[in-house]
């Protein structure tokens, strides 16, 4: 289990708090103290400026805290359209087949409804994921899907077509990363979660490619397919 520890502003609603090191209130050592948060637990503490020097800082890896919101609010409302969970067209078999509608397509047929040629990615209608157990783990995860893998990374498309990956700021285990894409990922995330994070990206990058432009998003809430024209934000995970 990692801990991080970082130096925080001492301000009127935390100077009284007693260190955990030496008992003396923080806000009478400096004006600036030391906060650690242990992931995987909720247990922090706060140390005055000169104990919590001495405190190393093991990592600022992410680490999932297993809260469940993910997979728990799959159902997300982004600008024009309401999304879920992105399958893959080999991923859709572990669902409900009910439960599966279209998500990015490209191309254009039908000239008095025009819709468009070929689907590419799926999406799951469903606000929480059936493989989900009561302790918030996934009971496939060996086979979950590649973008449960990526999370929390998001994936940016850009008008241009460039796919830039970020995180998601609505997962706590996330929340001390700074969510713009000028990060180096490294530094945050383990070899794994980029890769999937890549290999959605890469899946994607394929398809705009020979959609000459035309790309299409179905949105869940009127059932209708839109053209994709400005930069989205999707969250490809909630
Ligand atoms: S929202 Fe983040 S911290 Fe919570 S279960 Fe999902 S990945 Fe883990
Ligand atoms: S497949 Fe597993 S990781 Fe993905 S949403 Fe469902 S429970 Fe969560
Ligand atoms: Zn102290």
């Amino acid at each position: 289990m990692s801990l991080v520890v970082e130096l925080v502003k001492v301000t009127p609603r935390n100077r009284n708090f007693p260190c955990r090191e030496c008992g003396r209130k923080v806000g009478d050592v400096a004006d600036q103290a030391y906060a650690t948060t242990k992931y995987g637990s909720k247990k922090s503490a706060t140390y005055c400026y000169e104990c919590g020097k001495t405190k190393e800082v093991t990592t600022k890896k992410f680490e999932c805290l297993q809260c469940g919101s993910c997979c728990r609010n799959l159902r997300v409302n982004m600008g024009e359209w309401t999304l879920g969970l992105f399958l893959l067209p080999d991923e859709t078999k572990f669902f409900p087949e009910d439960k599966i509608f279209p998500m990015w397509a490209i191309g254009l047929k039908g000239r008095s409804r025009p819709r468009p040629e070929t689907i590419g990615v799926f999406q799951l209608d469903s606000a929480t994921c059936i493989h989900m157990t009561e302790k918030n783990t996934c009971r496939i995860y060996d086979k979950r899907p590649v973008i449960c893998h990526a999370h929390p990374l998001s994936l940016t498309i850009e008008q241009d077509r460039t796919i830039n990956a970020s995180v998601n700021a609505s997962c706590k285990g996330a929340r001390k990363i700074p969510s713009n894409t000028h990060i180096k990922l490294s530094d945050y995330f383990s070899d794994d979660i980029i890769k999937a994070s890549a290999a959605a990206s890469a899946y994607l990058q394929r398809m705009f490619h020979e959609s000459a432009g035309l790309i299409w998003l179905f949105d869940l809430r009127s059932h209708k397919w839109k053209r994709v024209t400005e930069t989205t934000v999707i969250q490809l995970k909630a």
